[in-house]
C-alpha cells in the first residue's frame, strides 16, 4: 500500500467528539503508516432526521469500493420507535459482512512489568442473535404479545468460533478461550452455538493448531459474576451478538470507564474501528467526552491491517498518559477536556 485511505463516520453524539483525535492520533504517525487519506461519511440519526435515510448508499458504496478501512463514532438510536430509522452501525456490519466485534479491554498497571488486572478479549458475533431485530406485535388473550426472533446458524457461530480460537492463538499457545451461553435454558440456539465453536478445532486443515489452547464454557450470568470477582482469569472470550455487548460493557466498568474500551468490526475482507460506548447524550457538546477509546480504536484497526509497529505506538502513547494521570477527562476523575486528552496522547508521540 502505497496510501490508506479512511473513511470517517463520526455519526451522532459525542462520536463526533472523539473521532477527530482518532484522526489527528494516525496523523501524528507520520510516515511510519502510508499517506493517510481521509474520506468524511455521512451516517447516524441525526443524518436521519434531516434525510429521512440512517445509512445512505454512498457511505456503504464508498466503503465497499473506495477505502481500505474506516472509522465509526457512535449512533443515538432513540429507545422509542421511529418509523423508517434502523440503527446504522448494525446495517453496516450487515451490509460489510463485519461478522466479528473484537474488543480488547485491558487495565493499565501503575508499575511497570505489573500483571494487569485485566487484560482480555472479548469476541462477539456480530450479524445476528437477537439483533436481526425480526419482531412482531399481535394481540393475544393476554392482551398485545411481542416476540422476537433469535437467530443463531452454524455458518456464523462458525466464523465466530474460528476468529475466537485465531485471537487465542495470537495471544499465546497456552491461552484460555472461554465460550459464553446459556444453553442449560436455550438449548437448541445457544447449544448450536456452543457445539459449533466447540467444534472448530476438530474442522479440516486446523492440524492441531489449536491443541495447546485451553477451551472452557461459561454461562453468561455466571460470567458476569466472575467477570467482577476474578478479572485476571479471563483471557479471550467468546459470545453471541447479545451477550458480548452486555459483557462488554461490564468489563469496561472493570477498567474504569466506557470512554477506554475500543473495538473493530471485522471481516475478510475489510475491518472498520469503533469504540465501544454510545453517543453519550448525558455529556455530549461538552468538551469532556473521552477519546482514548476511539483512539485506542484507530490503533486497533491498524493492527488489523497489518501495522502492528505503529498501533503499538499509539498504544503506548495512550497507556503513559494513562499511567501519568494528571491529564483524564471527568469519566476517569479527571477535570480536562476531550481536546486536552488528546493533546497529551499526540505530545508522547
Ligand atoms: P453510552 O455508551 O452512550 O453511555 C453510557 C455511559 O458512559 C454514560 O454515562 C456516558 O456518559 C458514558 N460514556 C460513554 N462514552 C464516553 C466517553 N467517550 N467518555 C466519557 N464517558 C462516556 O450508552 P447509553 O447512554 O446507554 O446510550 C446512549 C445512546 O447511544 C443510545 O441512543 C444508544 O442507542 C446509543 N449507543 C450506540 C452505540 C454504537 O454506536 N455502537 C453503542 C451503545 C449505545
Ligand atoms: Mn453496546
Amino acid at each position: 500500500r502505497t496510501k490508506l485511505r479512511i473513511g470517517m463516520i463520526p455519526a451522532d453524539g459525542v462520536g463526533r467528539e472523539v473521532l477527530p483525535a482518532a484522526r489527528a492520533a494516525l496523523e501524528a504517525l507520520g510516515s511510519s503508516i502510508p499517506k493517510t487519506e481521509f474520506l468524511d461519511l455521512d451516517a447516524g440519526f441525526e443524518y436521519f432526521t434531516k434525510k429521512g435515510v440512517a445509512l445512505p448508499e454512498e457511505t456503504v458504496s464508498a466503503m465497499k469500493n473506495d477505502l481500505d478501512c474506516a472509522l465509526f463514532g457512535a449512533v443515538s438510536s432513540p429507545s422509542h420507535r421511529v418509523v423508517g430509522y434502523s440503527s446504522p452501525i448494525v446495517a453496516l456490519r450487515k451490509a460489510m459482512d463485519l461478522y466479528s466485534n473484537i474488543r480488547p479491554v485491558k487495565s493499565v498497571s501503575k508499575t511497570p512489568g505489573e500483571r494487569p488486572s485485566i487484560d482480555m478479549v472479548i469476541v462477539r458475533e456480530n450479524t445476528e442473535c437477537l439483533y436481526i431485530k425480526e419482531e412482531t406485535m399481535s394481540l393475544g388473550p393476554n392482551g398485545k404479545e411481542a416476540r422476537a426472533t433469535r437467530l443463531i446458524t452454524e455458518r456464523a457461530s462458525r466464523r465466530i468460533g474460528q476468529m475466537a480460537f485465531e485471537t487465542a492463538l495470537a495471544r499465546g499457545s497456552s491461552s484460555l478461550l472461554t465460550i459464553v451461553h446459556k444453553s442449560n435454558v436455550l438449548s437448541v440456539t445457544d447449544g448450536l452455538f456452543r457445539e459449533t465453536v466447540r467444534g472448530v478445532p476438530a474442522l479440516p486443515g486446523v492440524d492441531g493448531k489449536y491443541d495447546a489452547i485451553k477451551v472452557e464454557e461459561q454461562l453468561v450470568d455466571s460470567m458476569v459474576y466472575r467477570m467482577f470477582r476474578e478479572p485476571q482469569v479471563f483471557d479471550v472470550a467468546v459470545a453471541p451478538n447479545m451477550y458480548g455487548d452486555i459483557i462488554s460493557d461490564a468489563a469496561a466498568a472493570l477498567v474504569g470507564s466506557l470512554g477506554l474500551v475500543p473495538s473493530v468490526n471485522a471481516g475478510d475482507t475489510f475491518v472498520m474501528g469503533e469504540p465501544v460506548h454510545g453517543s453519550a447524550p448525558d455529556i455530549v457538546g461538552r468538551g469532556i467526552a473521552n477519546p482514548l477509546a476511539a483512539i485506542r480504536s484507530a490503533a486497533l484497526m491498524l493492527v488489523h491491517l497489518g501495522y502492528d509497529g505503529p498501533a503499538k505506538k499509539l498504544d503506548e502513547a495512550v497507556d503513559s498518559v494513562l499511567r501519568r494521570g494528571d491529564v483524564l477527562t471527568p469519566d476517569l476523575g479527571g477535570s480536562c477536556t476531550t481536546d486536552q486528552v488528546t493533546a497529551a496522547v499526540l505530545k508522547e508521540l
